[in-house]
């Protein structure tokens, strides 16, 4: 079985005062919740704070980015190592804002992802089409390749810190979901694209998140497809009720 990963995408939202606010909220609603990994994203500015809030809970915290050198004269970036130092077990790669409005590669994301590994962070790693790429028949195409050149070079030893998550670029913030059986079978060609690349063991243990206007009232059904194994969660995981509900539904889907 493999154990969901609920994960929140703070983006570029929330200052410090407001992110301790909400993972006190989270703290006392998500105390007593079992058999789901619970993950928060917040910008890099509330990173330690909130990580400090976190200490002795079971909601581990997040980058939501990393840039893939130790350290040096990379103004604006910001390193694994930071990360850790910051109190984060998990990081962000290849969300599709950072492929669409900072041009990230697959090449360039698939050096940050090794990178993240070795530096012993977990990662939830990100692939999904546009609408133009899906309505012209390119959605299996654009994953192929993200997957494939994505993971490249990869150990089977990386993926017991690795998650894909796939989330379709439309359905991003945009209110628009896909179905769960869109879902389920966008994870099951995922599945089976790392399983001609690594392997039987390495596909069956792979969690696959969904990402895409995830909310209370469709995360039951989505989590409860076979290949969906927790969600990536923007817009409502800034709210702790809702984000709450989105972590419970995960483990009434388990
Ligand atoms: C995301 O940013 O990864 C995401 C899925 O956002 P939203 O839930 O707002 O669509």
């Amino acid at each position: 079985m493999r154990t969901p990963v609920i994960a929140g995408n703070w983006k570029m939202n929330v200052l410090v005062g407001d992110a301790l606010s909400l993972v006190e909220e989270l703290k006392e609603l998500l105390a007593e919740v079992t058999g789901v990994e619970i993950v928060v994203c917040p910008p890099y500015t509330a990173l330690y704070p909130v990580g400090q809030a976190l200490a002795g809970s079971t909601i581990a915290l997040g980058g939501q980015d990393c840039y893939p050198v130790e350290n040096g004269a990379y103004t604006g970036e910001i390193s694994p190592s930071m990360l850790k130092d910051a109190g984060c077990a998990w990081t962000i790669v290849g969300h599709s804002e950072r492929r669409r409005y900072f041009d990230e590669t697959d090449d360039f994301l698939n050096r940050k992802l090794k990178f993240a590994l070795a530096s012993d962070l977990k990662v939830m790693f990100c692939v999904g089409e546009t609408l133009e790429e899906r309505e012209a028949g390119e959605m299996d195409d654009v994953l192929r390749r993200q997957v494939r050149e994505g993971l490249e070079g990869l150990r089977e030893a990386d993926f017991g810190r690795l998650l894909i998550a796939y989330e379709p670029v439309w359905a991003i913030g945009t209110g628009l979901t896909a179905t769960p059986d869109q879902a389920d079978e966008a994870h099951g060609f995922v599945r089976a694209l790392v399983r001609e690349q690594f392997g039987d063991t390495v596909s069956e243990g792979l969690r696959i998140q969904y990402g895409g206007s995830v909310k209370p009232e469709n995360a039951v059904e989505l989590m409860e497809k076979s290949n969906v194994d927790g969600a990536l969660v923007g817009g409502a995981s800034l709210k702790a009720e809702s984000f709450a509900s989105i972590v419970k539904a995960g483990v009434v889907a388990v």
